[in-house]
């Protein structure tokens, strides 16, 4: 069994879509261990994403990932990173396979409502970014 890191994105919170991302989650067998409503500060935000500093859409990714409340949280389950990458679907919805959420759900390539942790290694940083040991049970 394995953990990964989800964000609902402020597109999907907007648009009152927790619910039934959720449920595309937990009925593909991913059980929540975690879960918190929060609003990311900028500086938050920046560092999540510091990977992508560099790239051109940054400033517009931070403004968006702060423009409204995320929903944090912690996924487990067999090969819970690839398992929900797959569920989420390809970055740009344009790509993403019918049935994802990103396919369903995202308004474009930024606004795409869910993010996912790329690795395992990059799931336990992520975890740990944004909950206490306390908090996982
Ligand atoms: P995430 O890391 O959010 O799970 P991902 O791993 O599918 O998504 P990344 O390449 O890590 O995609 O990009 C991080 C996020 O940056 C994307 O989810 C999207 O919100 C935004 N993004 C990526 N590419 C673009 C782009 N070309 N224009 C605008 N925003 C983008
Ligand atoms: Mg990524």
């Amino acid at each position: 069994t394995e953990r990964t890191l989800s964000i609902i994105k402020p597109d999907a919170t907007r648009r009152n879509l927790t619910g039934k991302i959720n449920a595309r989650f937990e009925e593909a067998g991913l059980r929540f261990v975690a879960q918190k409503r929060i609003r990311l500060t900028k500086e938050q935000a920046e560092q999540f994403y510091s990977v992508h500093s560099e790239r051109s859409f940054f400033g517009e990714l931070v403004a968006f990932m702060i423009s409204g409340p995320v929903v944090v949280q912690v996924l487990e389950g067999d090969n819970a990173v690839a398992r929900n990458r797959e569920i989420m679907g390809a970055t740009n919805p344009a790509n993403a396979a019918p049935g994802t959420i990103r396919a369903d759900f995202a308004e474009s390539v930024e606004a795409n409502s869910v993010h996912g942790s790329d690795s395992a290694e990059n799931a336990a940083i992520e975890i740990a970014y944004f909950f206490a040991g306390t908090e996982l049970v």
